[in-house]
Order: structure tokens, then C-alpha cells, then sequence
């Protein structure tokens, strides 16, 4: 399949693409790495009347840390992988990133686009949930601080951006230093979208879990899970902890069917995955195994 006809403008600047965002409005598709826009546009799923190609804007493009990260949100999804900021304070991103698809489309995808896309079944949204980031969206009327729960929690293939707002930033906390980070995915082929997927920020106060953090994805929407998340608090790291929260997370993940596997099958795969990103994360904390 070809695009439907589109007209098409390559601003050079974050206020040309506003001001182009604002003169089309619903009218116009923002294009980033094209890794999702361009299969919906070939199968006139999409079928905007105006894109707005955001990658000749420079200054969108770039990791800057302190402790706490900021992304650019134009940065490529393997300068995120290969980034040494990047692997030394969050390899958790590292870690989640490397899952994303294939190494060609890591090459042109980005982490606002992957953001933007919303795909449940996408690493990004829920991973970006877990690390409890913020994004800076910016219109021609100026910015707005969104989290990631506000910006794609219980969201579909959508956000909450307007349709004159362009995704510009995502900061992402530093983590402290007795926390700890596990992450899987089960897919069936290396390169899949996930089945089910889980990304876990824990702290320790000693042997016990002070405070923890669950994204999970494949299911109908990113969700964080809160009710696995509190029964985790002051419980000591162990097999019956992991196993508990392991099954509330089942309960409560927002699961759903498609040709791929059934309400059921994903539901178990969340809870064996919590219990395993749990292992893990209590496994590595103060720094280890990053
Ligand atoms: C074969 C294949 C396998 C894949 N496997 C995976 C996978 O395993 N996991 C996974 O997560 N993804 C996977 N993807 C999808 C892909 O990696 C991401 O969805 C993609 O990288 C999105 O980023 P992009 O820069 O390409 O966005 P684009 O495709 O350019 O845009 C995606 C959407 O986001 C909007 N958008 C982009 N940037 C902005 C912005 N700055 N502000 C506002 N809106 C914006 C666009 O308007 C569009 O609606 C796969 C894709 C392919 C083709």
C-alpha cells in the first residue's frame, strides 16, 4: 500500500514545528523516527493531511545527566542503548531498550516516538511509568510538566497531548543508592513486541523492600501495579514476598486476547515475571550488576 496524499513541511526549530502543530492542528502528524507512523500511513490506518518532520530539528536530540536524566525527546533509541550516562545511573533503560525491536529500527526509532506511540505492548510507556518520569510537552502557548502516568497511563495507542503539542523532553530521577532494578520480557521470537512484560524499581532498608515501583505491559494499556506494589513494603526480600506480589500483580494487571495469547496466559505471565524482576531487583541493589 501507498500513503494517502499528504502535504509535508521539515522545520528546522522547536517554534516552527509549534507554529506548524498550531496552524494544522488534528490535521497534522508529527514524524520522528517513522518506525510506527510510516507502517500506518502505508496502510492508510493514519491518514493525516499534513506532516510535520521533526528530525532536522537538532536541538531535540540529546542525553544529559546529572544523576537524573534528561532526553531529548528526538534522541535515538540506540544512542539511548549505547549511552554510558545512560548505563551507568539507569541500566534498567539500558536494559529495556536493547528489547525494542530490531537494531535497524532502534537506529531510526526514537524515545519520544516510542513514548508518543503509546503501543501497549511497548518497553517505553511502562518502564517509563516504573522510573516515575516526567515529560515537558510545549505548544505554541507554551509548556506544560506532564508524569508519565498523566501523559499514557490507561491510554491506548493514545496520550494526553494535544493535538498542537510536541513532545520535546523526558527527565527521569536519579535512583537511590540502595535501590535496585529488574527487568523482563517474555517474546517469542528475539525482536517481538512482548507478550507480557515488567520492569521493577525496588529500595531496600536492609533485607527489607521500603518502597517499589511495577510497570507492566502487553495487556490492554502500561499500568503500574499498585496493589502488588504495596504489598511489597516492608516485607523482607524473599521467595514468599516475590510470589505474593506476583500474584496480586496477576489480579490486577489490565490483561487482554489477541492471536498471540489469551486474557489468561498473559495474567499468568505478569505474575511469574513480577515474581522475576523482583529476584532480580532486590539481587542488584546498591549499584550492582549494572
Ligand atoms: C518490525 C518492528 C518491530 C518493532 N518492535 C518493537 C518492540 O519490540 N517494542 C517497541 O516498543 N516498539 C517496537 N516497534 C515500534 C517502534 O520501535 C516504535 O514505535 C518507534 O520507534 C516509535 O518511535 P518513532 O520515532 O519511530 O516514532 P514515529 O513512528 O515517527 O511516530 C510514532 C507516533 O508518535 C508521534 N510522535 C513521535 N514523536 C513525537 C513527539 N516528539 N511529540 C509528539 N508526538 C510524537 C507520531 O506523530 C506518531 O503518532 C517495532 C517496529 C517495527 C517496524
Amino acid at each position: 500500500m501507498k500513503p494517502a496524499v499528504f502535504s509535508y513541511s521539515a522545520p528546522e526549530s522547536i517554534e516552527e514545528a509549534l507554529g506548524l502543530l498550531a496552524e494544522h492542528g488534528s490535521e497534522a502528524k508529527v514524524l520522528a523516527g517513522g518506525q510506527s507512523l510510516v507502517p500506518l500511513l502505508n496502510f492508510r490506518l493514519a491518514r493525516p493531511a499534513h506532516i510535520v518532520d521533526i528530525n532536522g530539528i537538532g536541538e531535540l536530540s540529546y542525553i544529559s545527566s546529572n544523576g537524573s536524566l534528561r532526553l531529548g525527546a528526538l534522541t535515538r533509541l540506540t544512542a539511548v542503548e549505547e549511552s554510558g550516562d545512560v548505563s551507568s545511573g539507569h541500566p534498567i533503560i539500558t536494559r529495556a531498550v536493547s528489547h525494542i525491536g530490531h537494531r535497524a529500527i532502534r537506529n531510526r526509532g526514537t524515545i519520544g516516538g516510542s513514548l508518543a506511540h503509546n503501543d501497549p505492548a511497548a518497553e517505553t510507556p511502562a518502564l517509563l511509568l516504573a522510573l516515575d518520569s516526567e515529560v515537558t510537552a510545549r505548544s505554541a502557548g507554551g509548556e506544560r510538566t506532564l508524569s508519565a502516568q498523566e501523559l499514557v497511563g490507561d491510554r491506548f495507542f493514545e496520550t494526553s497531548l494535544g493535538d498542537d503539542e510536541l513532545l520535546t523532553e523526558i527527565r527521569i530521577p536519579a535512583l537511590a543508592a540502595s535501590s535496585g532494578w529488574g527487568f523482563q520480557e517474555l517474546s517469542r521470537r528475539h525482536g517481538d513486541f512482548a507478550l507480557a512484560g515488567v520492569a521493577a524499581v525496588v529500595t531496600m532498608d536492609g533485607g527489607a523492600i521500603s518502597s517499589a515501583a511495577l510497570g507492566a505491559f502487553g495487556g490492554a494499556y502500561a499500568a503500574r501495579l499498585p496493589e502488588a506494589e504495596a504489598a511489597l513494603v516492608g516485607a523482607e526480600a524473599g521467595e514468599a514476598a516475590f510470589a505474593a506480589a506476583g500474584e496480586r500483580a496477576a489480579a490486577e494487571f489490565p490483561t487482554t486476547s489477541d492471536v498471540h495469547g489469551s486474557e489468561e496466559y498473559r495474567r499468568h505471565l505478569i505474575g511469574v515475571l513480577t515474581g522475576r524482576a523482583l529476584a532480580e531487583a532486590t539481587s542488584n541493589t546498591g549499584g550492582e550488576n549494572g
